[in-house]
């Protein structure tokens, strides 16, 4: 099944798509504050943390409570923080924009869970960055587990392996691989779809770690600040390539470079290096962003 089977409700499965994005920002607001402190997700339940009110269901609707209560807390009046409608707001337009080109390329219904799965977790792994200079292994390690679950369970949501054949779906590294097995074993694994996705999987993960992995132990090795980058960039483009596969690392890589190298330049010449420092992790992920929105044009521009 497609995106263009839905076409007849195509507005509303936009509006929902939104709305969903929208809840699930709600709770990435609780991640993005507990993870770094090391509180659970569970416990306690959300509370203000002035007076410790507890929220009610009516007041944790995404931006609209925010809206109602004027910004603050229905115990003791005081500001709640924008942050709050933001992230909701901000995860619901990436849930649009996912869902939307989904349906602009007519992909597989089942592209859409590691999407969507893949933008919660690194938008929350971004603003972590942002903030206490890590990124927590509760984020990378659960998305490379689900991302294996997802490959296991839903193997047709691997684009690389799709049957068409287009290019743009990122099949580069993966079809070669393929090519290379078959002549070792004599066996072709794309006739079988679980240990296909299951071997794109490992190839994504694998392309990941060891091309970041390089870098980050060389860096500590040869550069005087030992931080130059750290072990979660790494874990988090292995989640990456284990959601999206081997070729979508390379353009992450290179985009997220590319951009950072941009944003450098703006903040020295711009800013004069007046704060704004963004550490590599969001550029990575706005890579991994572009890479999904855009299909690896970058490929298609060497390509076949
Ligand atoms: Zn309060």
């Amino acid at each position: 099944m497609t995106a263009g089977d839905l076409s007849p409700i195509l507005w509303q499965i936009h509006a929902i798509a939104f709305c969903f994005g929208c809840v699930i920002g709600s709770f990435l607001n609780v991640v993005v504050w507990r993870i770094p402190r090391g509180e659970s997700l569970l416990t306690p339940p959300s509370h203000c943390p002035n007076c410790g009110h507890l929220i009610r269901a009516w007041e944790n609707i995404p931006i609209i409570s925010w809206l109602c209560l004027r910004g603050r807390c229905s115990g003791c009046h005081q500001p709640i923080s924008i942050r709050y409608p933001l992230g909701e707001s901000a995860t619901g337009l990436l849930f649009f924009i996912i869902w939307y080109t989904i349906a602009r390329r007519n992909l597989p219904l089942a592209v859409l869970p590691g999407y969507f799965y893949l933008t919660g977790a690194l938008l929350s792994a971004a603003l972590i960055d942002m903030k206490h200079r890590m990124i927590p292994d509760e984020i990378t390690i659960s998305g490379l587990v689900v991302s294996l679950m997802l490959a296991l369970l839903a193997p047709s949501g691997r684009l690389a392996l799709h049957p068409d054949g287009d290019p743009s779906h990122g099949s580069f590294f993966i079809t070669m691989a393929f090519e290379q097995l078959q002549r070792l074993f004599g066996a072709d694994l794309r006739a079988m779809p679980i240990i296909a996705a299951f071997t794109d999987w490992l190839f994504g993960v694998f392309a990941g770690v060891v091309l970041l992995g390089i870098f980050a132990v060389a860096g500590r090795h040869l550069a005087k600040k030992p931080q130059a980058m750290g072990y979660g960039d790494v874990k988090l483009l292995g989640m990456c390539g284990g959601f999206l596969g081997a070729d979508s690392v390379v353009f992450i890589v290179m985009a997220g470079a590319v951009t950072g190298l941009v944003w450098g330049l703006f903040r020295h010449i711009i800013l004069r290096k007046k704060g704004w420092s963004i550490p590599y992790g969001p550029f990575l992920g706005l890579g991994a962003l572009a890479w999904m929105v855009f299909g690896n044009w970058f490929f298609l521009l060497f390509g076949k």
